[in-house]
């Protein structure tokens, strides 16, 4: 034990959020250090394992996260599960600590977990084969370990996905673009080449709203454009002439309705092989077939605006039947309860005040698990400086700690996680991937299994 250490905080999950609140810590006047914790392997959340890896632009943002962990007073420890035993007492080597426990070394806890799990569409035939969630499908070809095993049902021509916002749109495109425009990028090789056999040629992608209601942002529909060989399609009477011109949208609305509007009223190029179609006002209601999917009925809605103001859909009763072996659900992202802290149901979100968690001392939140799954990965910086206003005040105003030192709550670390991986293992995880990467012009080569990372890691 040590009674001038300096200030010492946990950040768990090292996602966007988990690195900006780091780097604000760093910046600090005070003298903290920081353990960024994370159950993966890797550090990067949904950088690594959500952004689609044709937008390569948008990793490269882990340049600046890789900055923060060189700064002097950073840690990464990879393979360390946080809150997932319910109050069981935890055996040396068991790969997971809980809050308790960091609370006990820390003198802060910032929980930067993010949004694991997806919202269901509570349907018929939900759960059928061939009917997966987004969050499943994105961490298949991005090569999270998680769901890397997949094998989702590539032998039909169509695929539904349900969804209209930037989530859908990725997925849409990761289905239809071809094969070779992927292998120049850090698509997981098991991916690739399920891909490589995939039949699907059409994705249709339905939103419950109208089309001024969808929550695509312009660049990533406009980009659609770009695509050879792609024939992009939507229905004239949904977004009729004029719809793009209502000043009473916001700007980027209007930008969407003028690019579904050319869409809808433009011939495509007749060589076109593949195709990406929207439909709006549809709720799928049922997903049919003997044992896997087979087709997918949707609800027909009309809108009507509350005295809220909110536009929702509501069902006319009608229902349209589309033929598909393959079901993509992205309707949103979900946070998961981390055991003892206060959840929200309803928002799957920890309850808190600007980052301070309702009646928890000295722990606070950040990113999606804090806000919800919104905004790009910018938006992450301005709410973890948020959260770490409020770390620092109370920091500063605590008393000196006796909690264990540094290189104590590193050999605890060990002992709990046999297989961790810190920032060294990671950076030769890192130069392996990069290397192989070089070697087939590729940006990386990601490494998925658990005994692979812990050995290039001890390497
Ligand atoms: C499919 C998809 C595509 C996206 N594409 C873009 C894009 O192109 N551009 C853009 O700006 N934004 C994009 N976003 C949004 C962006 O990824 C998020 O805003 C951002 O990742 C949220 O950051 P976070 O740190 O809150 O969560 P995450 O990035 O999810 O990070 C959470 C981290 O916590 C770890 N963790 C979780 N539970 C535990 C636990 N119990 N113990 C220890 N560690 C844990 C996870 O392993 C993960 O590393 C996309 C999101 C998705 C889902």
């Amino acid at each position: 034990m040590s009674s001038t250490r300096p200030h010492h905080v946990a950040v768990v999950g090292s996602g966007p959020s988990g690195f900006y609140a780091a780097a604000a810590l760093l910046d600090a006047d005070l003298d903290v250090r920081v353990d960024v914790l994370d159950r993966l392997a890797t550090p990067w959340g949904l950088v690594r394992g959500g952004v689609a890896p044709d937008h390569p632009k948008i990793k490269s943002v882990s340049a600046q996260y890789a900055k923060t962990a060189a700064r002097d007073g950073f840690r990464f420890f990879g393979h360390v599960e946080v809150g997932a035993c319910d109050g069981e007492a935890h055996e040396p080597g068991c790969g997971r600590v809980d809050r308790a426990e960091l609370l006990e070394r820390y003198d802060a806890v910032i929980y930067a977990v993010g949004s694991q799990t997806e919202r269901r569409l509570d349907i018929p035939g939900e759960d059928l084969p061939g009917s997966i969630a987004s969050v499943d499908f994105v961490g298949w070809y991005n090569g999270h370990p998680d769901h890397a095993g997949l094998e989702p049902a590539l032998d039909s021509e169509r695929a539904v996905v349900v969804g209209a916002g930037n989530v859908a749109l990725d997925v849409a495109r990761m289905l239809v673009l071809p094969v070779d425009d992927l292998r120049a990028t850090d698509t997981a090789d098991h991916a690739l080449e399920a891909l490589a056999r995939s039949s699907v040629r059409k994705a249709l992608v339905c939103g419950r709203r109208g089309a001024a209601q969808a929550a695509f942002t312009t660049t990533e529909l406009r980009e659609l454009d770009k695509i050879t060989g792609l024939a992009v399609r939507a229905d004239p009477e949904q977004v009729p002439e004029g719809m793009a011109d209502d000043e009473s949208l916001a700007k980027g609305t209007r930008r969407n309705l003028e690019a579904l509007r050319r869409w809808a009223t433009t011939e495509p190029d007749p060589q076109a092989d593949r195709e990406i179609a929207f439909r709006f006002l549809r709720s799928p209601v049922e997903i049919r077939g003997e044992d896997r999917v087979e087709e997918i009925v949707l609800a027909v809605n009309r809108l009507e605006t509350g005295d809220d103001g909110r536009v929702r859909a509501v069902d006319t009763g009608e229902r349209e039947t589309v033929p598909t072996g393959l079901v993509v659900r992205a309707v949103g992202y979900r946070g998961l309860p981390l055991s003892g802290l206060p959840f929200d149901e309803a928002t799957g979100t920890v309850p808190h005040a600007e980052g301070c968690v309702e009646g928890c001392a000295r722990e606070y939140v950040a990113g999606w698990i804090k806000r919800g799954p919104s905004g790009i990965i910018g938006t992450n910086k301005k709410d973890a400086h948020e959260t770490v206003r409020h770390v620092l005040a109370d920091l500063a105003e605590q008393e000196p700690s006796d909690r264990p030192s540094l290189e104590d709550t590193e050999k605890w670390l060990r002992e709990r996680c046999p297989e961790l991986v810190d920032q060294a293992g990671w950076e030769s995880i890192d130069a392996h991937e990069c290397g192989r990467g070089d070697t087939d012009g590729r940006p990386r080569v990601k490494v998925i299994e658990r005994e692979e990372f812990v050995r290039l890691a001890s390497a």
